[in-house]
């Protein structure tokens, strides 16, 4: 009761929810969560994309506790840095690809969108080209839910409150082969989708577009896992135009993708990279931007001020617990883990649920995976889109809820992500309940007469 009477959740009807009350969640520990009535739930979004070492790691926990006693807060405005931003700033460069020597923080993966826009077109105010004003991003992009986050992500829905987009961010098609359906190959579909961007750069004047920016795998858009050959594209055209690429890693970095990160994975040199999430997995909030040679020499040899910092640009506390996850990342070799092992079984673990007949496509990328649930499904596996208005996806959704496994509806298609740290016996309980959970739809489809 309290929870409806104060509590307004994110992206949430609020009366809707207070109608029917939240659940709410207790205690976890590895890739368990538990709610207040006790059931047990497999978490297999990692919280939200983010809980990548799985919950109740010590490390992390002792590394906050110390901060906390020590140093709580400092900021880094007066000239000053406190010892745990150094460390992190220092291992970020380690990890991160090799043009990334330099950080600036922020306390989420918004506002690290907003330094990105500031920052890309500070750099073409310092190189005299004040006009390279216009970011290029996708539909269906999730950028956060700032005022320039939520401009620079693609989704009608929040786009339609708010008067959003702000000037000077425009939009091009998503890689998404299955919505386009199979009249070409899915490498043909990729150069075709990349290609979409230099259309858009021509349109806008090549000479008047600052970035592109997108995810490597569009997250929260539903697990879109671009056709190999969509990103070296993107490269190419990027660089035949001059203009800054952006990789917005908060869900593919950290190991997600089975690389560091999901530039590594699609083969792409981005100049600005984004990241959240994972870099703590989620224990403290902390996020950033990872400034690339290009831009780091403008902006620190020729820029003067850069008039832009949030009071936890660099947290004491967040970034101890940063350093602490990524030791453990180190150390658990977890990076190597989702490539190597987990990455692949789950991918063949996957390939068994295509099967199913409600599933019309279903793919992985490292950690990532996603089912598209299709109606009718004939000799091509493909299958046609249910009709919105029967709500498939959410139907789905309930039964895994109460079945006791976390996946996110987007449509009609399901996707997961869970912690790194998962084991194969514990893919093969998550697979086992998403399976029971697809019959379940199935059958209930079946009983309404919705199925062809
Ligand atoms: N970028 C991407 C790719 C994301 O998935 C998200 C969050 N889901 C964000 C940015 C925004 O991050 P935050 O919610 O920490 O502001």
């Amino acid at each position: 009761a309290a929870d409806a009477a104060h509590f307004l959740h994110p992206f949430t009807d609020h009366q809707g929810l207070a109608a029917k009350g939240a659940r709410i969640i207790t205690r976890a520990d590895g890739i368990y969560l538990w709610d207040n009535d006790g059931h047990r739930i497999l978490d297999a979004m990692s919280g939200l994309w983010c809980v990548n070492v799985g919950y109740g790691q010590r490390a992390l926990v002792d590394a906050a506790t110390k901060q906390l006693q020590t140093l709580p807060f400092y900021n880094a405005f007066f000239q000053t840095a406190t010892p745990p931003a150094i460390e992190l700033a220092e291992l970020l460069a380690e990890v991160t690809p090799p043009q990334f020597q330099r950080v600036f923080f922020s306390g989420s993966g918004s506002e690290g969108n907003d330094t990105v826009v500031r920052m890309v077109r500070r750099y073409w105010d310092i190189l005299g080209q004040p006009q390279r004003q216009v970011i290029i991003s996708r539909h269906n992009a999730y950028h956060g839910s700032t005022m320039a986050g939520a401009s620079l992500g693609g989704m009608a829905g929040m786009h339609a409150q708010g008067g959003l987009p702000i000037p000077g961010i425009v939009h091009i098609g998503q890689p998404h082969a299955w919505e386009r359906g199979a009249a070409m190959s899915k490498e043909e579909f990729g150069v075709v989708a990349a290609r979409w961007l230099e259309a858009k750069i021509l349109e806008v004047g090549a000479d008047q577009v600052a970035a592109f920016i997108g995810e490597p795998v569009q997250g929260a858009g539903g697990v879109i896992i671009p056709p190999a050959s969509y990103w070296p594209e993107i490269q190419r055209i990027c660089d035949r135009h001059g203009i800054l690429l952006v990789s917005d890693e908060v869900i593919c970095g950290f190991g997600r993708t089975g690389a560091w990160f999901g530039c590594e994975t699609f083969g792409f040199r981005p100049d600005l990279m984004t990241f959240a999430k994972g870099v703590t997995s989620g224990y403290v909030p902390l996020g950033g931007v990872m400034v690339g040679d290009r831009v780091a020499r403008v902006l620190v040899e020729q820029g003067g001020e850069f008039a832009h910092g949030y009071t936890y640009s660099g947290h004491p506390v967040a970034c101890a617990v940063g350093v602490a996850n990524i030791r453990l990342i180190q150390q658990l070799d977890l990076v190597r883990h989702v490539h190597d092992d987990v990455g692949p079984y789950l991918a063949e673990r996957y390939a068994e649920l295509a099967t199913h007949p409600l599933v019309g496509e279903a793919e992985t990328c490292g950690l990532m995976g996603a089912l598209q649930l299709v109606d009718g499904k004939s000799g091509d596996g493909h299958g046609r889109a249910f009709d919105p208005a029967l709500e498939v996806g959410m139907l789905c959704r309930g039964h895994c809820f109460r079945e006791g496994v976390i996946m996110r509806a987007v449509g009609d298609r399901m996707i997961i992500a869970p912690p790194l740290v998962i084991t194969r016996a514990q893919i093969d309980e998550m697979v086992a309940l998403i399976r029971r959970c697809l019959d379940l739809t199935l059958a209930d489809l079946q009983a309404r007469g919705c199925v062809h």
